[in-house]
């Protein structure tokens, strides 16, 4: 039975262009010239995936949620929110998606696995939050656990619902390609996280083994395939060389077989998806 692999559109982000990618140096000096940054760039998606298994449907991600347009979203002095410029209608939450699809999102959602917990990623919590099991890796759970950090790190703990702590996904599952362990999401092997860490720590992607090929959702570990391919890690992570590690392992991967690989925050995934583009690394 194939799996099936949707992609939702929760809003669209303009975002200072130094935030894109800049070269591997002093972390400091790379968030200072982000933070003196004018302008933005085009608009680029924010996407969530759906994945419908015949053990049940996984969320890769929740995405922006439009609550994030109501005064007081974010704590004020959360600075990240003014080098970011959100686009999202009332109806392109997460919740008002799926339940357009015929899906409940409190009850026909198995797990969710979150790449990282930045607010364009998890502003869909509060929609799923119930039963459906949540999941983020050990280490971005360590990172992000502390509300105080987290914030300042580029996440909105103010919005998760109350109480809330993640599942910590178990890396028990084997070596794939470059990564020597991994983490099993269905029981039967066609849906594992790999650890791509860098963007920020404890970073996770989802391999999907599809019956004739093979599907990797990077999250933010590469904004665009332009930027993996050319080794551009995003601007203003804390690990650089990190996030670079994570990109060569990623395209490592992509050389062993054929990939379909869909970027979180890249307009073409909609259409790599819809037409099985493979992507060849250079
Ligand atoms: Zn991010």
């Amino acid at each position: 039975m194939p799996i099936n692999i949707s992609i939702f559109e929760t809003g669209s982000t303009r975002v200072r262009p130094s935030l894109m990618t800049q070269p591997p140096g002093n972390v400091l000096l790379r968030r200072i010239r982000f933070l003196a940054d004018r302008g933005f760039t085009d608009p680029i998606p924010i996407f969530a995936f759906l994945i419908e298994h015949p053990e049940g449907n996984f969320m890769f991600d929740l995405g922006e949620t439009p609550r994030c347009n109501q005064p007081g979203y974010y704590n004020w002095w959360q600075i990240g929110q003014y080098c970011v410029s959100v686009d999202i209608k009332p109806d392109q939450g997460l919740g008002d998606q799926l339940r357009a699809r015929g899906i409940d999102p409190q009850n026909d959602i198995k797990a969710v696995i979150l790449s990282h917990l930045h607010s364009d990623h998890a502003g869909g919590l509060p929609d799923v939050y119930g039963k459906p099991e949540i999941y983020t890796s050990q280490a971005h759970w360590n990172a992000f656990k502390s509300p105080f950090h987290a914030t300042i790190e580029g996440a909105n703990p103010k919005a998760w619902p109350k109480g809330f702590q993640p599942s910590i996904l178990k890396p028990d599952g084997p070596a794939i390609g470059p990564w020597t362990t991994s983490y099993p999401i269905t029981t039967d092997g066609k849906i594992v996280a790999v650890d791509t860490p860098g963007h920020v720590p404890g970073h996770v992607s989802i391999i999907i083994f599809d019956e004739d090929i093979t599907y990797l959702l990077v999250g933010d570990a590469a904004y665009s395939l332009d930027l993996l391919d050319k080794e551009l890690v995003d601007g203003i992570n804390t690990e650089p060389l990190v996030a670079l590690d994570s990109q060569r392992k990623i395209k490592e991967f992509c050389r062993g077989r054929d990939v379909v690989v869909l970027p979180s925050h890249e307009y073409d995934s909609v259409r790599r998806l819809k037409t099985k583009e493979v992507y060849r690394p250079t």
